[in-house]
């Protein structure tokens, strides 16, 4: 505890470490069914009362969603639509009649064949999604999509998805989980200029990240204005696609770290070098430094790599301390994967290391 605390204090100053860092996964998945380009983006869903049996949920783009334990292995395949991005958020308030439990965990993911978002139902008991609902958007497809339920503010503990398409088509869907169903209703659509895909919200902040693959990573307010739609929608710019910026593109997923008192770390994946750049969760998003994942004799490297995800929450025994997650472009001899990192790995290998510290 005492060094963690240190890495935390140290880590307020210094940044950023320059060279790209070199960690290694200790886990891969299972490839996916198809070959090509096929496996996109993960998610994580925690387990309440055993963090071992915590799932890894990662999309097929050519087939639908997949699940696997914690060492890799697959425990679920839903073939629904050609689902791109998967996003989860867990102990959400559930319109239930009383004999059935008030809150549920979710997993929502966007098709891109139907244009739809659809959510999925996770028992804790069973560790198996099941299908609760779906909602037809108003774009070309599903490409970009993740979760948002705002810790405060006039929307605190509502959910919401965004979800967007190549033209840079952005909507905002609120998601009203029943026991059995699903509400869905648009309130807010907006766009960016060119094709974005990644995004990610900081439930706590009330901010949505987001990313046009080949321009640069933004920050706008992840709340919508009540009543208008059509508001304009201030948008930051944090990193730019070289040469302006350091991110080499296509940008693809982007991850968030939430670590003590709304601190941590915004990741983004790079996918054009291969690597993973951190940014400062806090304040103006300050750059901290870069990773990329090597081999061992066991799990190949990561090459241009897609869809990321982290958590700073224990994850047991493989992954005490929290874990990163990525797809991976290219495994030798076999179909895509998805790798896994442990997070004190990724924390350690920069000087001073980064904080190792849940959020709650
Ligand atoms: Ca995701
Ligand atoms: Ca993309
Ligand atoms: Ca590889
Ligand atoms: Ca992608």
């Amino acid at each position: 505890m005492v060094c963690h605390l240190l890495a935390f204090a140290s880590g307020l100053f210094a940044f950023p470490d320059a060279d790209t860092k070199e960690v290694t996964a200790v886990v891969q998945t299972t490839p996916v069914a198809n070959a090509g380009d096929a496996a996109d983006d993960p998610a994580i869903w925690v387990h309440p009362t055993d963090p071992g049996q915590s799932l890894i949920l990662g999309t097929n783009k050519k087939a639908g969603l997949v699940v696997y334990a914690l060492d890799g292995h697959q425990v679920q395949s839903l073939a629904d639509a050609k689902i791109n991005n998967v996003d989860v958020r867990q102990t959400v308030a559930c319109n239930a009649p009383a004999a059935k439990p008030a809150t549920i965990d979710l997993a929502a993911a966007g098709g891109r064949d139907d244009a739809s978002i659809h959510v999925y139902r996770i028992d804790p008991k069973s560790r198996k999604l099941s299908k609760l609902g779906s909602a037809k958007t108003g774009l070309a497809e599903c490409y970009g999509l993740c979760l948002y339920r705002p810790t405060s503010g006039p929307f605190a503990a509502k959910l919401f998805a965004f979800v967007n398409d190549k033209s840079g088509a952005i909507e905002q869907w609120l998601l009203e989980p029943r026991a059995d169903s699903l509400a869905a209703t648009l309130v807010r659509r907006w766009a960016v200029a060119t094709q974005p895909e990644g995004m990610a919200a900081d439930d706590d902040a009330r901010i949505l990240y987001l990313a046009e693959e080949r321009r640069g990573l933004w920050r706008f307010p992840a709340d919508p204005a009540e009543g208008d739609p059509k508001q304009d929608v201030p948008a930051t710019l944090i990193d730019e696609t070289a040469p302006k910026g350091r991110i080499t593109p296509d940008i693809e997923g982007i991850a968030i770290y939430r670590g003590k008192k709304d601190t941590g770390y915004i990741i983004i994946s790079a996918q054009g070098a291969s690597e993973f750049l951190i940014y400062r969760r806090e304040s103006k998003n300050q750059f901290v430094g870069s990773f990329s994942i090597a081999a061992t004799p066991t799990i190949d490297a990561v090459q241009q790599s897609d869809g990321i995800e982290v958590t700073s929450s224990s994850l047991g025994a493989l992954f005490p301390f929290g874990a990163f997650i990525t797809q991976d472009g290219v495994v030798p001899g076999k179909n895509q994967n998805f790798k896994v990192v442990p997070w004190d790995s990724i924390a350690n290998a920069f000087n001073p290391p980064l904080q190792i510290s849940p959020a709650r």
